[in-house]
């Protein structure tokens, strides 16, 4: 690909990424603010009283919440992945990094909107703390305790469960990569076929490998593909192409495993 479609693609993923940020940050706001509804629903005696709501659709609403912020956390890191990642990508070009700095631009209005939505919860927080110990019965005061030590005891199972899987799922995770890896390369040494030395070649020559563009020394390790006998390269210059290509890299013919 040419360099500039690949940077033009990578503008592309950070305009992208830019969006679904935004996204995500009114999903957040709009999240919080439904917590402090539920916050203050479960505070207000009067409320409380009137609507006769019923605790397990509190503990519903709440666990709601944690899914759905579970959710835009997850989905935010990788799309922060993919944001540095092609940031990389960008400053690698290095004629474009003037364009990371226009993209970058400054969208922040949104997080500081949900900065100060933390900042109400906080306040909001204190104002449930006094109004338990003055205004709420006692047997309100009970459920609501029961109910807090319920989702925390909820949280505190889950981070437990999490710290247990998690080694095996790393150790899976990396045990998988591994093995892709190890297949790749072999992959790619049966693509490539044997190795020789150039200077057992009987003093035929050829092109500079068409990857690196350095001649050939006596010593040097070469390929010569089954596309084509002339389609000679280092083997160190072809086998990371031939671990993600099945392809000649000049005449773009499939090779043959050898
Ligand atoms: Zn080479
Ligand atoms: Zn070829």
């Amino acid at each position: 690909m040419d360099e500039l479609i690949i940077s033009e693609r990578l503008v592309e993923i950070q305009e992208q990424c830019k969006k679904i940020s935004s996204s995500l940050n009114l999903i957040q706001l709009y999240l919080n603010i439904q917590l402090i509804i539920v916050i203050i629903y479960i505070s207000l005696p009067w409320l409380y009283e009137y609507q006769k709501a019923s605790i397990f659709y509190l503990i519903w609403r709440l666990l709601q919440y944690s899914f759905h912020l579970f959710s835009v956390i997850k989905i935010r890191k990788t799309v922060d992945i993919i944001s540095e990642g092609s940031r990389q990508f960008i400053e690698q070009l290095n004629d474009q990094i003037d364009v990371w700095a226009a993209v970058k631009g400054n969208h922040g209005a949104l997080s500081k909107c949900n900065e100060f939505v933390y900042i109400i919860m906080f306040g909001l927080g204190n104002v449930v703390l006094l109004q338990n110990t003055l205004l709420l019965s006692k047997w309100i005061l009970v459920v609501q305790l029961l109910f807090g030590w319920i989702v925390l005891a909820i949280f505190a199972f889950g981070l437990l469960a999490i710290c247990f899987i998690m080694p095996f799922f790393i150790y899976r995770v990396n045990r998988q990569r591994r093995e892709e890896e190890r297949r790749r390369q072999e992959q790619a040494i049966r693509l490539i076929g044997t190795q020789i030395k150039y200077s057992d070649l009987n003093s035929q020559t050829f092109q500079p490998c068409y990857i690196c563009l350095q001649p050939y020394d006596n010593d040097d390790l070469i390929v010569t593909l089954s596309c084509n006998p002339n389609h000679v390269f280092h083997s160190d210059c072809i086998r990371p192409w031939a671990e993600i290509n099945d392809t000649c890299p000049v005449c773009r013919q499939r090779l043959q495993q050898q």
